[in-house]
């Protein structure tokens, strides 16, 4: 079985991670490798760059290490045996994908800081956790005290599992648990709790994840984690995992409502993320490739729609108001009347680009983002499948669709795939739709049209209007704002 241990460093104890791994490799070449990117970045991330004092040795034999990439090394072993590689890890920054250590805080994301080898990627693992004794535990994986080694003992089906689940260690947890659709989901905060949870009110939280799981028609994991670390400063950051969320937020400068709300947006946005891209996933990115750059050009799919759908189910579930939504709707419709980069590169093209531009502001007007132009573009494709079929069909067809059809247990989808499921929902997909993601376009025409066509939707009947409702307060709030950004 392949061994890992992480504890603090001897010689930095309050910023440094000691790692060790023990690892069996055959007679021959192995490749070694340290993760290159994370999921949920889309982006090289070459966490190597953190470690530090790395050694490789053979435990019973010699063995020659070649360095030929900065994370990938060739191992020439004269036999079969077991190898020891140890490091530190060090990295300054609190964020939901980062590993972090201080006097009050034991945080990892395994996937920035631990070494693999290509050729045992799916062997079961063992992770002994040294932290100080009697901190709490928060993450996906059930973990083990191991009273006579006073550490923690953590096991992972393979590595992709590992990767896949952050935990923190801190010596205050909070937690609150309850059950949904026969599902266990566990809300686990460190610092300072947001207003309404200081009271013991997580009704909010419960409303739109048991709204969700109903949409989907159930969950894909027995139980689900939030793990919300609170900073002092301010912070903004989510990342999805196959059964938990990191999400790391500092209030700043806004009320507690706004603040609050800002939570629940990003926390949504998160859960529907474990269906779609944990559980029904792009081709290019099944199974995840941790030592090499994935590109995929479906960023509109696996961030535009989860932006929609993150919003949306707070609004649909009675978390939120309709001018809430409203006023998403028209942030993303402002953010793209106000950005050149529509008119020089598409959606599709754009997501591929997430991997040298993606999450920095880069060369102005060069790109679309897949988290707005594709929640807009989700928007659009939702009003057109509810105008097509009379309201008797939406986007939620769509994703339950992809969801049988496309998922890590079958296989991955094609940005076809995902057009041919709205044809089948829908009857038909036009042209227009789908030039709005591979073509540069301004989507202000299509908006606009589909935001008319609520307005006059919702004054014949309101009855049916349903979610399309909000629109209506946000084309009136448009016709406001239009002269300034049209
Ligand atoms: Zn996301």
């Amino acid at each position: 079985m392949n061994q890992y241990y992480i504890g603090p460093s001897l010689s930095d104890p309050e910023k440094a991670f000691q790692i060790e791994i023990h690892l069996d490799i055959p007679e021959g070449v192995s490749d070694l490798f340290f993760p290159y990117w994370r999921p949920g970045r889309y982006e090289p991330g070459n966490f190597v760059k953190w470690s530090r004092n790395l050694v490789i040795q053979g435990e019973i034999e010699s063995l020659n290490v070649q360095k030929i990439q900065p994370n990938h090394w060739l191992l020439k072993s004269p036999a079969a045996q077991r190898i020891k590689i140890s490091y530190e890890w060090c990295f300054h920054e609190l964020n939901a994908g980062s590993s972090f250590m201080s006097s009050e805080l034991f945080y990892v994301n395994p996937v920035n800081l631990f070494c693999f080898l290509s050729q045992s990627e799916q062997e079961e693992i063992e992770l002994l956790i040294e932290v100080n004794e009697g901190w709490k535990y928060a993450g996906g994986l059930p973990v083990n005290w191991q009273q006579d080694k006073k550490r923690w003992l953590l096991k992972a089906s393979c590595f992709d599992q590992l990767a896949d689940s952050p935990f923190a260690f801190a010596p205050v947890i909070s937690k609150f648990q309850w059950i949904s659709e026969e599902v266990e989901f566990n809300c686990h905060s460190i610092g300072q709790l947001p207003m309404p949870w200081r009271e013991g009110d997580y009704s909010s939280m419960i409303q739109f994840t048991d709204f969700q799981v109903k949409m989907m028609n159930g969950f894909p994991v027995k139980d689900y984690h939030y793990i919300f670390i609170f900073t002092p400063h301010r912070m903004r950051h989510g990342v999805e995992h196959c059964n938990s969320t990191m999400i790391v937020m500092g209030q700043g400068d806004v009320s507690d409502e706004v603040f609050y709300d800002e939570i629940l947006s990003i926390a949504s946005h998160e859960l529907f993320h474990t269906w779609n891209v944990k559980y029904c996933r792009p081709k290019d990115l099944l199974p995840y490739d941790f030592t090499q750059s994935q590109y995929s050009g479906t960023g509109f799919i696996t961030e535009g729609i989860t932006t929609y759908y993150g919003e949306l189910m707070l609004w649909q579930s009675g978390v939120w108001s309709w001018e809430k939504m409203a006023n998403c709707i028209l942030d993303w419709f402002n953010i793209h009347l106000n950005n050149p980069g529509r008119f020089s590169s598409s959606l599709i093209d754009s997501s591929i680009d997430t991997w040298i531009d993606g999450y920095v502001k880069g060369t102005p007007g060069r790109k679309v983002s897949i988290y707005n132009e594709g929640a807009l573009l989700a928007f659009l494709t939702d009003v057109f499948i509810i105008k097509s079929t009379s309201g008797k069909k939406s986007l939620d067809d769509v994703m339950r669709a992809m969801l049988l059809n496309f998922n890590t247990q079958t296989r991955g989808y094609t940005i076809d795939d995902y057009w041919h499921t709205v044809e089948d929902i829908a009857g038909a997909v036009p042209s227009q739709l789908i030039s709005l993601c591979s073509q540069p376009e301004d989507y202000a025409s299509e908006v606009l049209t589909a935001l008319e066509w609520i307005e006059q939707k919702c004054r014949i009947n309101t009855s049916e209007s349903g979610r399309l409702e909000v629109v209506a307060i946000a084309l009136q709030e448009h016709n406001k704002l239009s002269n300034r950004h049209c």
